[in-house]
C-alpha cells in the first residue's frame, strides 16, 4: 500500500531550480533537485535548451527513480530549469508534472512554479469562454496563457502583464531558448534565492540546493522583481508596484530544510530560536526533552538549551521505508507511525518527558506517538509544539488540509490535550514565532494559518481550493 500522509502535517508542493549558463546545466539541475526533494516527492522534470532546441524529461516519483544516465545525457545545452512536485491527483498527475513547455507566439518556453494562484480558476473560465484550450488542470497554465495573449512582443513586458493579472503566491523559473527569467510575486510568499557558480547563474526555492552544486549564494530575487540572466549577465528590474511583504512563516517553521537561508534569514537560528521561547513560555518539570524527528530537532535543541534538560534521541526515525509497504494481514496498532519511528525504551523508561514537535494539524499522529512514549515506560508526556495552533488552511502553494481537518480550528488547546492524551500541552505564541524569525513587528510574514488573516481578498477561495489540490 502507498504510504500515507502521516496526516499531521502540511505538504509543501514545489520545489524550482534553474541554471543558466553551464555546459552541463541540466546535470546541475538534476543535483539541486536532490537537495528540494522535500519540498515534492510525487513528480519532477527537467528541461534544458541548447542548440535552439529545448530537451526534456517528466517522470512519476522521486529524482532517482526518475532521472537515470541514460535519460540525463540528452538533456543538453548551458540552459536547464526543473522542478519537484507534490500531488493529489492520480491520472492527471504526470499531465500536470513540470516544467510545463509550450510553444506559443512568444517562442520556446518552459516554465517552473511554486506557489498557488488563488484566482487562477476566475482567468480559465475567462480564457476558456474566449476559446483557449488548456491542457493540464494546473494554476500555472493560465500564467503561460496570459503570456501568449499579451500584445507585447517583448516577452518580459508579456510576462509583467500576466503576472500583474494574477493574484497569490508564485515564485516562479521561466525558460526561452537562450534566456531565463526568475520572478517572485509582489509579496513574497514562497522562496527564490539566486547564486553563482563561476559565471553561470543560479535560481533555487531554497540555498540547499546551491551548496550541493558549490554555487555562491547571492541574496534573494526580491518580491514584485524579475531577475533575466542571459550570455550577456543579470539584469534586475521591479515588474509591480511594491506591496506588504508577506512571506510563509511555515517555511521557518517547518518546510524548509534547516540548513538552507530562506527569505535572507539562516532556517536553523529561526528553528532553534522556536525551541528557546517555548522553553521560556512553557517550562515543564521533566527531565529529559525529545524530539519528534527529524522537523522537531531544532526547536528541541533550543528547548534543552533554555531549559537545562537534557535532550535525548527517544525516539528514532527510519529513514528508508520507500514510497509502499505491505500491511501485515493482522493489524499492528499504529502501524504507520511505528513504520516511520521507535521508540528508544532504554531512553524514556521512568522519565518525565518533554516531546517537541513543529506542528499538529489533525492530532491523530500526535496521539499514536504520546501513546508509543508511554508504552515505551515513560512517566509523564508534557507536548510542546514550535509554534502557534494551526487553525486555517493555506491556499498559498501547501497542501491545505480544509478547517474541519484542522483539530485546533475547532477544539481547545485543553480539549486536544485530552485527545493526544499529553499530560500537558502548550503551543509557542504568535508573539514568540514572529521573533523567532526576525519579524517582532509581524510586518513581512504571513501567518495566516495561525489567524485566519489572509493577505489577499478572500475571493473565490472555496473554488480555487479544488484547482489548488490539483497543482504543484
Ligand atoms: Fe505559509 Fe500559512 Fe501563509 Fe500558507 S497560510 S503562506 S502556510 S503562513
Amino acid at each position: 500500500m502507498p504510504l500515507p500522509n502521516s496526516g499531521d502535517k502540511f505538504r509543501e508542493e514545489c520545489g524550482v531550480m534553474g541554471v543558466c549558463g553551464h555546459p552541463e546545466a541540466a546535470k546541475l539541475v538534476y543535483l539541486g533537485l536532490y537537495a528540494l526533494q522535500h519540498r515534492g516527492q510525487e513528480s519532477a522534470g527537467i528541461v534544458s535548451s541548447g542548440d535552439g532546441a529545448f530537451r526534456s524529461h517528466k517522470g512519476m516519483g522521486q529524482v532517482p527513480e526518475i532521472f537515470t544516465e541514460p535519460v540525463l545525457e540528452p538533456l543538453s545545452g548551458p540552459l536547464a530549469v526543473g522542478h519537484t512536485r507534490y500531488s493529489t491527483a492520480g491520472d492527471t498527475s504526470l499531465l500536470n508534472a513540470q516544467p510545463l513547455v509550450v510553444d506559443c507566439n512568444k517562442g520556446l518556453l518552459a516554465l517552473a512554479h511554486n506557489g498557488n494562484l488563488v484566482n487562477a480558476l476566475e482567468i480559465r473560465r475567462r480564457l476558456e469562454q474566449r476559446g483557449s484550450i488548456f491542457q493540464t488542470t494546473s494554476d500555472t497554465e493560465v500564467i503561460l496563457h496570459l503570456i501568449a495573449e499579451s500584445r507585447s512582443r517583448s516577452l518580459a513586458e508579456a510576462l509583467s502583464e500576466a503576472l500583474r493579472q494574477v493574484e497569490g503566491a508564485y515564485s516562479i523559473v521561466l525558460m526561452t531558448r537562450d534566456r531565463m527569467f526568475a520572478v517572485r510575486d509582489p509579496r513574497g510568499f514562497r522562496p527564490l534565492s539566486l547564486g553563482r557558480l563561476g559565471d553561470a547563474v543560479v535560481f533555487a526555492s531554497e540555498t540547499c540546493a546551491f551548496d550541493l552544486i558549490g554555487a555562491r549564494y547571492e541574496g534573494e530575487v526580491e518580491p514584485g522583481e524579475m531577475a533575466v540572466a542571459d550570455a550577456g549577465g543579470l539584469t534586475r528590474v521591479a515588474f509591480s508596484e511594491p506591496a506588504e511583504r508577506r512571506q510563509c512563516i511555515f517555511e521557518h517553521v517547518y518546510f524548509s530544510r534547516p540548513d538552507s537561508v530562506v527569505f535572507g534569514r539562516p532556517v536553523h537560528l529561526s528553528r532553534e530560536k522556536l525551541g528557546r521561547l517555548l522553553a521560556r513560555e512553557a517550562p515543564a518539570d521533566a527531565d529529559i526533552v525529545v524530539p519528534v524527528p527529524d522537523s522537531g530537532l531544532a526547536a528541541a535543541l533550543g528547548y534543552a538549551g533554555e531549559s537545562g534538560l537534557s535532550l535525548k534521541f527517544g525516539l528514532i526515525r527510519n529513514h528508508y521505508i520507500g514510497r509502499t509497504f505491505i500491511e501485515p494481514q493482522q493489524a499492528i496498532r499504529d502501524f504507520s507511525v511505528r513504520l516511520k519511528l521507535n521508540p528508544v525504551r532504554d531512553i524514556l523508561d521512568g522519565q518525565r518527558v518533554v516531546l517537541v514537535d513543529d506542528s499538529i494539524v489533525r492530532g491523530t499522529t500526535s496521539r499514536k506517538i504520546v501513546r508509543m512514549i508511554r508504552e515505551a515506560g515513560a512517566r509523564q508526556v508534557h507536548l510542546r509544539v514550535s509554534c502557534p495552533p494551526t487553525i486555517s488552511p493555506c491556499f498559498y502553494g501547501v497542501d491545505p488540509p480544509t478547517e474541519r481537518e484542522l483539530i485546533a480550528a475547532k477544539h481547545t488547546i485543553e480539549q486536544i490535550r485530552q485527545f493526544v492524551n499529553a499530560d500537558s500541552l502548550a503551543y509557542l505564541s504568535l508573539e514568540g514565532l514572529r521573533e523567532a524569525v526576525g519579524d517582532p513587528e509581524g510586518t513581512r510574514y504571513c501567518d495566516a494559518c495561525y489567524t485566519g488573516k489572509y493577505p489577499t481578498e478572500p475571493v473565490n477561495l472555496e473554488l480555487e481550493t479544488g484547482l489548488a489540490r490539483r497543482r504543484g
